[in-house]
């Protein structure tokens, strides 16, 4: 299997190569050439998350030197819980947080991890990853005690949440992070300054894991691919999915999924007040904009840059209105269906799944899965003032919670930053 640039399908590479440099040299994202089809009968019941991911995922990796080290990177990477839980008897929520930083974005870093890991040899090679919040403290998770993989993690100083803070700052090792002095786009700046500068490329070998990296999306088709099917042979009706979404890597994997042939009757998208996407659909015009700061901050998005894979699938605005159903939510609406859904069946959900509960309600009455993203004790101090109650924290973040942190402060300049990183890792 080959991977081409969204921009030119001349440009062809391995998964190996896409996954090593992220972005394709034309400033396209990376997808499959084609994506291999699938039936429902090729799977039994029980067979285990890691057993059918590598199942899954064998088309992807097919020639390439990761083949042989696909069912290790599954077993390694799907680690953790995958719950489906019954809201009511048309709603399912598709909890993705029980990995070790509590959110969805565990599975991506996870898998991304293995396959760098096996890819790397004893010339280390360092990750940069510029964050706002999620992101940061799965990368930090999934990379750390990596043997031959060194971490940069840049956060906006002052302008995550403590326990976000926390939960980045907590490794140390072959992990630093840093408290950047500025905005999110300082952070990724200095990423992209970094990947042009000649001392920079000396002294490391350099290579990203944020969203776009084919690595990250690959393992997202699994949980649609296993949950649909579950829910199949449970109901025999085939579910819709409602994904909460910001740059849109879990939508694109889910329409992956359903292209695949596994049994997804159609797709729905929230985001929440930043709404290119949904006055796009509307109105046929595509107008990136700054992002507005909402309650589900991981979704606050201007540009999403995954939209490029989707509309590789769906080349016109008719065939995207044809194919995704999309509602954008406020912050009001968000603290509503939080205590709605809490009132009604006792349920604490995170600000990023209300977005995709309220979508629930506006939809047809229909078999609908929720992309539940995120453990609600992560967004304490959104929800706690809406419920009235506090909310319980998952055992993943407690123990995160115990380690000792240690916070590090730099301004945003790329000199300072080069000469913190070779005295840190030096040692
Ligand atoms: C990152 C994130 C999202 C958005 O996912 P995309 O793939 O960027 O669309 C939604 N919810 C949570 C909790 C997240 O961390």
């Amino acid at each position: 299997m080959y991977y081409l640039s969204t921009r030119n399908q001349q440009l062809k590479k391995t998964l190996s190569q896409a996954i090593c440099s992220g972005l394709a040299g034309d400033g396209g994202l990376y997808i499959p050439e084609h994506l291999p089809t699938t039936t429902v009968n090729e799977f039994s019941e029980d067979m285990s998350l890691p057993l059918l991911a590598e199942k899954i995922l064998a088309p992807f990796f097919k020639d390439d030197i990761l083949a042989n080290h696909l069912s290790s990177i599954c077993h390694n990477a799907f680690d953790f819980p995958l719950p489906i839980k019954e809201l009511t008897d048309k709603t399912y929520m598709l909890e993705l947080f029980h990995g070790p930083t509590s959110s969805f974005k565990d599975f991506g870093a996870q898998f991304l991890a293995e396959c760098l890991n096996k890819l790397t040899d004893k010339n280390k090679r360092t990750v940069m990853v510029a964050t706002s919040g999620d992101t940061g403290s799965a990368v930090a998770s999934a990379f750390y005690n990596k043997d031959n993989l060194d971490v940069i993690i840049l956060y906006p100083k002052g302008k995550i949440s403590a326990r976000q803070e926390q939960q980045i700052t907590c490794w140390q090792d072959n992990v630093l992070s840093l408290a950047i002095n500025g905005t999110f786009d300082d952070c990724q700046r200095l990423i992209k300054t970094a990947f042009q500068d000649e001392k920079w490329n000396e002294n490391f070998s350099l290579t990203t894991s944020n969203s776009i990296n084919i690595g990250r999306l690959l393992p997202q088709i699994v949980y649609y691919a296993y949950s649909s099917l579950q829910l199949y042979k449970k109901n025999e009706d085939k579910p819709g999915f409602i994904v909460p979404s910001g740059n849109f890597g879990n939508a694109t994997a889910a329409f992956w999924a359903k292209t695949m042939g596994f049994p997804i009757r159609e797709i729905a998208v929230a985001t929440n007040a930043n709404k290119v996407i949904p006055d796009y659909l509307a109105s046929g015009v595509f107008r990136a904009r700054p992002s507005t700061a909402t309650l589900a901050n991981a979704m606050d998005v201007g540009n999403p840059s995954n939209f490029e894979r989707l509309q590789n699938l769906f080349p016109t605005v008719e065939e995207l209105r044809d194919n995704m159903s999309i509602i954008s939510v406020s912050d009001p609406q968000i603290k509503d269906t939080i205590k709605d859904i809490y009132d009604k069946h006792h349920i604490i959900i995170c600000p990023h799944t209300a977005t995709a509960c309220y979508a629930d309600q506006q939809l047809s009455n229909k078999l609908w899965v929720i992309a539940s993203t995120a453990d609600p004790s992560k967004f304490e101090a959104v929800i706690e003032p809406i419920i009235e109650k506090a909310v319980p924290i998952s055992p993943q973040l407690i123990k995160l919670l115990q380690r000792p942190a240690k916070i590090r402060d730099l301004e945003p300049d790329l000199e300072q930053l080069r000469v913190v990183a070779q005295d840190y890792f030096a040692d």
